[in-house]
């Protein structure tokens, strides 16, 4: 292998996803020759096709939007301290994608907000011992004008007397909210027996045609798939497009960031990678930003170790990789008498956000909201109760009669972030390109748990209230929470010694790396991510533009 250095460019992208889709499009709207790196796949409806035993929902036997399984093993440490190698058809592995979009080639859309006290938990609740709860150092407010920007650009579809209820806000949105199902109405009129508050779930995905392309055609397999009807609004659909049309931009797929050159002076000067034809390439720029999601970036970082960086890039208090979080769900199922099903897809549509805060005794809580449709095999393996036979006839009957009975509701808790939560890299264990590969260890703050309990018993009690029968929710153990919702591995902050960037998402020390991802959060909100992801990729790449 040869390492060349051709290519020089204003700034280099890594990873196509969800942050670094808007970085790349505004950047080179801004005139900016743009390297956007993206180590998997650009895909097509056809390419991500609808295996249901193998796709970025159930993945025990693949995976339909990356990682390659054979290339990109990690190493899970269990709480035992025993470590395996494992690839991304474990859930241990921390998965949400690589392809082009990321996340948002085969996400389920829900676009959220987080609300205003999500910016500040631990003066609102404290912090409890050996957490690493902390406020953001940026303010709903600060962040609203950027979260409008993602919902117009991208396109959202919500109801804004809904949104406008919890959150200041200037501008509706750009779509009407997708059509209540039955479940939705069934679910609302119990919500409304507790006296409780439910609004739309906001989605990116087209209510009505928009921007060229179709509006949702209610099919019933949205999340962990492609959209037939392009109608789901991810990066690869909107953002990247816009970055290529500048003729500014150029992305190479299949190209893995080995790691990022900085001199010893806090400027990071290129990046190393690995292009299709199995070259290794060095790349220059004036810019860097790291888009590669919360557990890669924070590889990135620890693997671009130099003199004057000896434990990787911004990691010089140990803050590169800790408080890693995502989202335990919490949530219930129980039995209607009658069907409740009219395959009106996507699924989700009525949400309660009535237990996100000011909870007796509980630090934050979660939204709850009735789920996507499910592929059949999903049903199988998450709601049969025990006692019903899991296969031959009467496994088949029970099936018929309550696939279309099953009520349920469910949704994201506030983690409770901790620091032993963490993305290090592996002293042995090298991927197909000799790069060291994560390894992963730790388990969420115990706190987190009661919160978890406290949204099941809220879950249990919406479906009793909806009329639902033989209700159940699982109770969940410490483990790790990233996966799909990974976020927090280089938090921002004021302080170097307790963040790993600034507010504008430039690495402290650093005067030209940034990290546009969900690594920058602070606390995970209780509610799914990207909308916020987005938002602070608006926030951080309109910055770079306009400070150069
Ligand atoms: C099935 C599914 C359903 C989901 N549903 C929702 C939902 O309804 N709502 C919601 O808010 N969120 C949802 N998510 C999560 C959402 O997609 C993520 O929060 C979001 O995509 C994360 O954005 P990101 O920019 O941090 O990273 P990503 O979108 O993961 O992008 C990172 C990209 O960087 C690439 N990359 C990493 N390392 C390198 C390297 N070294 N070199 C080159 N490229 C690299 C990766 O291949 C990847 O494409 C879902 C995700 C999945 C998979
Ligand atoms: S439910 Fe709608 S948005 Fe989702 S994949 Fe089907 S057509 Fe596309």
């Amino acid at each position: 292998m040869t390492d060349r250095a051709i290519h020089k460019y204003d700034v280099i992208v890594i990873g196509a996803g969800a942050g670094g889709g808007v970085a790349a499009a505004l950047l080179a709207e801004a005139g900016k020759t743009v390297l956007l790196l993206e180590r998997g796949r650009r895909m097509t409806f056809a390419d991500v096709g609808r295996d249901h035993l193998r796709n970025q929902r159930l993945s025990q036997h693949g995976v339909n939007a990356g990682p390659n399984l054979a290339d990109n093993p990690r190493v899970f440490v269990d709480p035992q301290g025993r470590s395996r190698i494992i690839d991304a058809t474990d859930g241990a592995y921390q998965n949400n994608a690589a392809a082009v979009g990321g996340g948002t080639q085969v996400y389920g859309a829900q676009a959220w907000r987080y609300l205003p006290d999500d910016f500040r938990m631990a003066s609102k609740y404290g912090v409890p011992a050996g957490s690493g709860l902390a406020d953001w150092p940026i303010s709903y407010e600060e962040l609203a004008p950027y979260y409008e920007r993602a919902e117009w650009e991208l396109g959202v579809a919500g109801d804004e007397a809904d949104a406008g209820r919890n959150r200041p806000r200037h501008k509706e949105y750009p779509m009407p909210p997708l059509p209540l199902n039955i479940q939705g109405r069934v679910l609302r009129a119990g919500a409304q027996a507790l006296g409780w508050d439910t609004q739309h779930v906001p989605l990116l995905i087209n209510s009505v045609p928009r921007q060229g392309r179709d509006a949702c055609a209610h099919c019933q397999q949205c999340v962990g798939f492609a959209c037939p009807t392009d109608a789901k609004n991810g990066t690869h659909n909107t953002m990247i497009p816009r970055a290529l049309a500048t003729g500014l931009c150029t992305l190479e797929t299949e190209a893995m960031t080995e790691r990022v050159i900085a001199d010893g002076a806090g400027r990071a000067t290129g990046v190393v990678y690995w292009n299709s034809a199995g070259e290794q390439i060095t790349a220059t720029s004036e810019v860097v930003v790291l888009s590669g999601g919360a557990v890669e970036t924070a590889r990135l970082m620890l693997n671009s170790k130099t003199d004057a960086h000896p434990n990787g890039l911004g990691n010089d208090h140990d803050m590169v990789g800790r408080n890693f979080q995502g989202h335990f769900y919490a949530g219930a199922v129980g039995w209607m008498d009658d069907s409740v099903w009219d395959g009106v897809g996507p699924g989700p549509t009525t949400a309660t956000i009535r237990f996100n805060h000011d909870n007796d005794g509980i630090v934050g809580g979660g939204m709850l909201c009735d789920d996507f449709i499910m592929q059949p095999i999903n049903f199988v393996k998450g709601s049969v109760p025990r006692g019903v036979p899991r296969w031959g006839k009467e496994h088949k009957e029970w099936v018929r009669h309550n696939y279309t009975r099953m009520l349920r509701v469910f949704g994201p808790v506030h983690d409770i972030p901790s620091p032993d939560a963490r993305i290090s890299v592996d002293p042995d264990v090298r991927d197909r390109w000799g790069i060291p590969v994560v390894r992963i260890s730790g388990a969420t703050h115990p706190e987190t748990l009661r919160v978890h309990a406290f949204m099941n018993a809220r879950a249990e009690e919406w479906l009793r209230a909806s009329g639902a029968k033989n209700i159940h929710s699982d109770a969940a153990t410490l483990s790790l929470s990233g996966g799909q919702h990974q976020a927090g591995t280089c938090r921002m902050g004021h302080d170097p010694k307790t963040s790993v960037t600034d507010t504008w998402g430039r690495v402290h020390g650093f005067d030209n790396l940034y990290i546009a991802d969900g690594s920058l959060h602070v606390t995970n909100g209780g509610f799914n991510p990207v909308l916020t992801i987005l938002a602070l990729a608006f926030r951080v790449a309109g910055h770079i533009a306009e400070s150069w």
